[in-house]
């Protein structure tokens, strides 16, 4: 259980845990044994780990607490395999996570926040706004999550889920080292994404970390007017602030970004806008990922005929511009972001509501 008085031991790195079990005057060489129980070995309590004494065990769980997540439900598609989890925090909120079955590996798509504030028009997280931020080991806790209920590793870890994590950015940074880590899972940071809806100053932040992981602007409009209209931070960045941060991030880091630009039909899918968009990922060397636009009930926005899309495509190609049209996983499963929490919290409004939930079991 998650406990405010107690420090949250899955969030904690190597280095710190060392000295955490120093002070309370065991040998070092336990941080990494409570280490590789949480992170390698993926306990999911003090009690799984029995090569620890029981006295040992008895004094971490006074002294800390142990996130986990409860599985409340889980959706497979018949189209794809792609499975759509939800999970409960500790503290009741609830957080989606996808897992993506790809030939090249087993990839998941991680909620940063609980919510998110951003507003984008089109999206069903930012509907009722931002209830809180994830804590490390809840962002961690997903992939283990997921690892243990399929049996298969996790090789790709996308943040694009619930959430802007540029705006969680203290909790991402220590999130990314900790899933990279090779006391860890070990993933590689070349197979971790950050998308981000253009949070310029984090940006420029994280590049100066040096990470090698890949940075996802979701852009979704070429002219500052129209970005507006679609994203409210485009209030506050302009695209020409976007793309010097681009610049930059690429400069620090030697990593290309990539752009996400959902396809809104009438709004955003014209040869122009596709001429505007081969103009900016051009001199970037920015892949294009293109996302048919997932309509939700709240708003009116429609998808881009399918003649639409492959010419838009077609445009960026003739352009020398790599652009991918996404493969819309998991349609069939509420597969937008925020969506099965939505469907989920409102269904709970009514009496009696949860019981539709069915199939929990904790992890
Ligand atoms: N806040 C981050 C990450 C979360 S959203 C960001 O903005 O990048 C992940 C991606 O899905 C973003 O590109 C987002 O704009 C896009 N998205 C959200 N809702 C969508 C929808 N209904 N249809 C298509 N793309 C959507």
């Amino acid at each position: 259980m998650r406990d405010a008085q107690k420090t949250d031991i899955k969030s904690l790195s190597l280095e710190q845990l060392q000295k955490e079990m120093t002070d309370m005057g065991e040998k070092p060489f336990r941080a990494k044994q409570i280490y590789r129980w949480m992170h390698v070995r993926l306990a999911r309590s003090f009690d799984e780990m029995t090569d620890l004494s029981r006295e040992l065990r008895e004094k971490c769980k006074a002294a800390y607490s142990y996130t986990c997540l409860e599985q409340i439900r889980m959706q497979e598609s018949k189209l794809d395999g792609t499975r759509k989890y939800l999970f409960r925090l500790c503290d009741g909120n609830l957080v989606e996570s996808v897992w993506m079955k790809y030939r090249h590996g087993n990839s998941v798509c991680i909620s940063s926040q609980v919510g998110c504030r951003m507003g984008c028009r089109f999206c069903a997280s930012t509907l009722d706004g931002l209830e809180r931020n994830l804590t490390p080991s809840e962002m961690l806790d997903q992939v283990y999550a997921i690892q243990l209920s399929t049996g298969e590793r996790v090789s790709n870890v996308v943040v694009m889920g619930t959430g802007e994590p540029l705006d969680n950015y203290d909790n991402l940074l220590i999130f990314l080292r900790m899933l990279t880590d090779g006391n860890g899972l070990n993933i590689s940071q070349r197979n971790v994404t950050v998308s981000t809806c253009g949070l310029v100053p984090k940006m420029r932040e994280l590049a100066e970390q040096h990470l090698q992981i890949t940075l996802a602007l979701s852009l979704h409009a070429t002219t500052d007017e129209k970005r507006r209209e679609l994203m409210p931070i485009a209030k506050q960045y302009s695209i020409r602030e976007l793309m010097e941060a681009c610049r930059y991030y690429f400069e620090q880091t030697g990593r290309r970004i990539t752009f996400e630009y959902s396809l809104v039909g009438g709004v955003n899918d014209t040869n122009r806008d596709a001429e505007e968009l081969s103009a900016l990922a051009g001199p970037l060397g920015c892949h294009v990922n293109l996302i048919p636009v997932n309509p939700i009930k709240e708003r009116d926005y429609v998808q881009s005929e399918g003649a639409r899309i492959r010419a838009f495509q077609n445009k960026l190609e003739k352009n020398k511009i790599n652009g991918t049209i996404r493969r819309e996983m998991g349609r069939d499963i509420d597969g937008a972001c925020g969506q099965l929490r939505r469907r989920i919290l409102e269904s709970s409004k009514a009496p009696d509501a949860l019981q539709d939930i069915g199939g929990s079991s904790a992890w």
